[in-house]
């Protein structure tokens, strides 16, 4: 199974970055992000929306 890793990626003034094949994950680890450092409370639409899908290229198997 291909699953694509998941990149979310904060402000550039704050420069945080979070990588992760697990799309729950990376949305619960982005929530708390945004709630510890920047005292906001994003809904799963404004975090998908920061949601990249990154390409897996090296190494990969069919
Ligand atoms: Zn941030």
């Amino acid at each position: 199974m291909n699953e694509e890793l998941k990149l979310i990626q904060c402000d550039d003034k704050c420069g945080f970055q979070l990588r992760s094949h697990d799309e729950k994950e990376i949305m619960d680890l982005g929530r708390i992000h945004m709630k510890n450092k920047h005292n906001m409370t994003p809904s799963d639409a404004e975090l998908r929306a920061k949601m990249t899908i990154v390409p897996q290229t090296a190494g990969s198997k069919r």
